[in-house]
């Protein structure tokens, strides 16, 4: 019988095992596919802790701590597993990419800059500045996020499961779970491959989590939200910074003088394949904005599905004893996981709930009284 049995090897799932990582508990994580399919390692790896939000909130919070978990870990992971995440300190640059969208793009602004006195109004000087970084800006409005910065997603995704090996975590892949039975002494996870006995289980199945709790996630309009994005590869562009225009559109400066250009939103689309007119959007978008990106070279594309709950607030609670919920982080997974998963493995050690985590229960309801 397993401690822990975590279902899904995305960065939740993951992160999550190698928080709790100790001598003391039998832990596997187990996934229906091999490594590499998901949002994790298709995301665009942005820390973007200010540039998503503009008002306080748990989330907020949660968010800006995680943020402060990247740099140390960049290094611990790299001396761990050898692998190199990339963080890279970008910072972002969030621009109204119409004449409508500047008084949100202000709003935003005041309420970051109450908490953070780096964040700045860009000026029409600083504006000439940034043009000769080859972006033509489709407004005035714009301001710079100095700590927004970046990893490869991909990369660090690998870096996780490659420490779970090194830890000895039990990883369980090419496996389904079709179903989760309560049983006297924990549950029972069924799988196309036979049954696996756990004292708790988590489903940190992304975009899917809600297929394995009969509805129980109902309340929080679960669905999945596809993305797809494109990395283009140009010796002739110095951007550094990643530029976040409001239509959606971002630009990420990556190794290599590589960009990533993303991201389409399908709702409740779960297909894998990239789109022409996906495509078509995209290089519209890129191009308007650093049109010099015309002459580079198309190096790959691919998608993704983000988990998507209302109000865009992820779900994180215990659904009945022993038996967790953690989904939802839609466009943030990347950034949240590590303040995830050492919140989570806290609550398992513990037995204690931490208090942030009140904000993200099931249905709004304490836990115990959804049954
Ligand atoms: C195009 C794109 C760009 C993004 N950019 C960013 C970004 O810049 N910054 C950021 O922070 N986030 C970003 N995200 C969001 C981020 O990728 C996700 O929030 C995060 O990866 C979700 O992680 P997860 O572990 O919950 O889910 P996933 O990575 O989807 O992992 C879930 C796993 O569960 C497994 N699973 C599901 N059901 C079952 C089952 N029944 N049995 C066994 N296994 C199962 C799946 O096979 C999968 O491996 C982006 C996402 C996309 C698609």
């Amino acid at each position: 019988m397993y401690d822990v049995l975590i279902i899904g090897s995305g960065v939740m799932g993951m992160s999550i095992a190698r928080a709790l990582n100790s001598e003391a508990y039998r832990i596997a994580v187990i996934d229906r596919d091999i490594p590499g399919k998901h949002a994790s390692y298709k995301a665009g790896g942005m820390l973007g802790a200010q540039n998503e939000f503009n008002s306080d909130s748990a989330l907020y919070r949660l968010a800006l701590k995680s943020q402060q978990y990247f740099e140390p870990l960049a290094h611990s992971i790299a001396e761990e597993v050898g692998i190199d995440i990339e963080y890279r300190q970008s910072g972002l640059l969030k621009i109204a990419a119409e004449a409508q969208h500047s008084h949100q793009v202000l709003e935003q602004y005041e309420f970051l800059q109450q908490h953070n006195p780096q964040v700045r109004l860009l000026t029409n000087k600083d504006i000439q500045q940034y043009r000769n970084y080859d972006i033509s800006f489709p407004t005035n409005t714009a301001f710079h996020i100095p700590e927004d910065h970046q990893i490869n997603a991909n990369r660090y995704t690998k870096a996780l499961l490659a420490s779970l090996h090194k830890r000895h975590i039990e990883r369980i892949f090419s496996t389904e779970v079709t179903d989760i039975q309560a049983g006297h002494e924990g549950y029972s996870v069924c799988t196309n491959k036979g049954k696996f006995a756990a004292q708790k289980v988590i489903v940190a199945g992304g975009a899917w989590s809600h297929y394995l709790l009969n509805g129980q996630l109902k309340a929080h309009e679960p669905t999945g939200v596809k993305g797809e994005v494109m990395l283009f590869e140009s010796r002739d562009i110095q951007l550094a910074t990643t530029l976040f225009f409001t239509d959606g559109c971002y630009i990420v400066p990556k190794m290599k003088q590589r960009y990533l250009i993303g991201a389409t939103s399908y709702f409740n689309d779960y297909s894998v394949n990239v789109t022409a007119g996906g495509m078509q959007c995209l290089l519209h978008q890129a191009l308007t904005y650093v049109p010099a990106l015309g002459n580079a070279t198309i190096i790959k594309h691919w998608s993704g599905v983000r988990p998507y709950t209302n109000q865009e607030k992820p779900v994180m609670d215990e659904i009945q004893q022993g038996l967790f919920v953690i989904t939802g982080h839609y466009r943030n997974g990347i950034l949240l996981s590590p303040v995830v998963g050492e919140l989570i493995a806290l609550w398992l050690k513990s037995g204690v709930k931490p208090e942030i985590l009140n904000d993200f229960k099931l249905g709004g309801c304490t836990s115990g009284s959804y049954y």
